[in-house]
């Protein structure tokens, strides 16, 4: 029978997750179906219920209703329990489970481009859900130590303040946006600038390897930035890959190579 699945946001029309499950499908021999789904902004927990009644194996949550998503749950993945968002959900012996695929997917995403995490030094600009949904995924791929640097500093401290008692094998710390400097091998744009057309400013005194936007199809100042300084760098269609990918797992219990499906960006 065909399995049932889709993504469920509003607004949702332009979201590329039922091409891309469409293409793991394919390569994979499942047979699924998997669709856009527009729930009304107050009416999020009816709709997914109704999803799942009518025979529905997975769902995806995008914005914005991922932190309604995370409150609904029964069980949780600690992945999950430190982003406090879910994007991924399915129901078992009646009870709905939740998980955040998005830090694991931009993991598989820098393994993909053969960017090494052991032991790497990262700085994360941007204190918001994203960061939040990548800290216990980039310090269990062995992250040394990382630096959540925000506009808004207490942010950023109240970020890692809640996410140290899920890591101890990684140093945390915060800074402000507008003091960057230091040596990283890895930096990472988790801020919204890019996607409302604002520049962000790399100081010369701030070094570093390799350099991920996490936004993806606009304009970056930060990738620009980084590319004028001949680093290696990419932008976030990998780690949306990835993170579809590793909801496909879950479901599925079958991973595609996401080397595989980097050709759909364009
Ligand atoms: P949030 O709204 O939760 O957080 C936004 C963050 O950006 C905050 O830290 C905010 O700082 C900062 N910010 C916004 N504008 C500016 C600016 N002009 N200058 C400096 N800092 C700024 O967003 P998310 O965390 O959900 O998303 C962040 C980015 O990650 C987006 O571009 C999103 O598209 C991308 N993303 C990509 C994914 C993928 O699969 N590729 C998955 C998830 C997210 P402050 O706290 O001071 O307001």
């Amino acid at each position: 029978m065909t399995r049932q699945f889709a993504v469920v946001g509003n607004p949702i029309e332009h979201s590329r997750s039922p091409e891309l499950h469409h293409a793991f499908a394919k390569a994979t021999g499942i047979d699924l179906n998997y669709s856009n789904r527009l729930a009304p902004l107050d009416g999020f927990a009816a709709n997914i219920q109704e999803f799942f009644n009518q025979g529905g194996t997975g769902l995806n949550v995008t914005v914005p209703f991922k932190e309604q998503a995370y409150q609904l749950c029964d069980v949780l993945t600690p992945r999950a329990q430190v982003a406090r968002a879910v994007n991924t959900l399915w129901q078992q012996d009646g009870k709905l489970y939740g998980d955040n695929t998005d830090g694991q997917g931009l993991v598989d995403a820098l393994n993909a481009l053969g960017w090494k995490l052991e032991q790497a030094n990262v700085l994360i600009l941007g204190a918001g859900g994203a960061t939040r949904g990548v800290m216990l995924p980039l310090a269990q791929a062995g992250a040394s130590q990382i630096v959540v640097a925000n506009r808004t500093l207490s942010r950023a401290q109240q970020l890692v303040e809640d996410v140290q008692p899920f890591i101890t094998t990684t140093t945390l710390s915060a800074i402000r946006l507008d003091q960057l400097s230091g040596q990283f091998d890895l930096i990472i744009n988790a801020t919204s600038a890019s996607l409302s057309g604002e520049a962000l400013q790399l100081p010369p005194e701030l070094h570093f390897q390799q350099a991920y936007e996490m936004a993806y199809g606009k304009p970056s100042s930060f990738l620009d930035q980084a590319a004028q300084r001949g680093v290696p760098i990419s932008d976030g269609f990998s780690m949306l890959v990835g993170q579809a990918i590793e909801a496909f797992s879950i479901w599925n219990g079958v991973k595609p190579a996401l080397e595989d499906f980097l050709s759909l960006k364009s």
